[in-house]
């Protein structure tokens, strides 16, 4: 479990737990197929809102993530 420094942007909690890292997602989309690149997905803790981030993003400000 790993808290980091951010805002749900539903309940604006502030606590998230780390569900998963390197997670890739496919889906259609207007009949094409896609693949995100590897994402880092964190979970409000209060309301369970998904939040997913690029594996990139460094969770330092508010201003980076949203
Ligand atoms: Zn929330």
């Amino acid at each position: 479990m790993t808290h980091k420094a951010l805002a749900c942007p539903v309940c604006q909690n502030n606590k998230a737990d780390l569900v998963g890292k390197n997670v890739k997602l496919s889906g259609h989309f207007e009949n094409k197929e896609f693949l995100t690149t590897e994402l880092t997905v964190l979970r409000c803790v209060k309301c369970g809102y998904y939040m997913f981030f690029d594996k990139t993003a460094e969770f330092t400000t508010e201003d980076e993530l949203f």
